[in-house]
């Protein structure tokens, strides 16, 4: 009982912490100056639309690009230097993943890199930044 009753307290707290995080991340988006949001947005690839419907998604907020890259042992700093737009494609499809949950779970239980390619946005993009190095 006491340990269902803590599941369900870190349950909620992470739930809100990412609630949070979210509502942040959409309030500074929006008290920036509308050139820059634009500029923002642009660089992302996004829709103002496509950017609050992002933020929808559990975990939204949380760079798990970042994360799942160096699980699998690709170097970011590189690969996002010499392949600017495919990196940004890349990104692109990591904000809108509806996955986002599911990823994060799996990150934190260091099972992605064994499961990612049944679910993950960026899994042929992976396939190939690996095949290649
Ligand atoms: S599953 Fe893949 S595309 Fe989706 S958030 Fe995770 S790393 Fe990004």
């Amino acid at each position: 009982m006491i340990n269902a009753i803590h599941t369900v307290t870190n349950f909620a707290v992470v739930y809100v912490k990412d609630w949070m995080a979210r509502a942040s991340s959409l309030r500074e988006l929006e008290q920036i100056a509308p050139e820059d949001r634009s500029r923002t947005l642009r660089d992302w690839n996004l829709t103002s639309f496509e950017f609050g419907s992002a933020m929808r998604h559990r975990f939204a907020s949380q760079d798990l690009l970042s994360c799942a890259m160096r699980t699998l042992d690709i170097e970011q700093d590189q690969f996002s230097s010499e392949h600017i737009a495919w990196y940004r494609d890349m990104q692109r499809s990591c904000v809108t993943c509806p996955h986002r949950s599911r990823c994060r779970k799996e990150l934190m239980g260091s099972s992605f890199a064994s499961h990612y390619q049944g679910f993950c946005a960026n899994s042929a993009n992976f396939a190939e930044i690996l095949e290649r190095s």
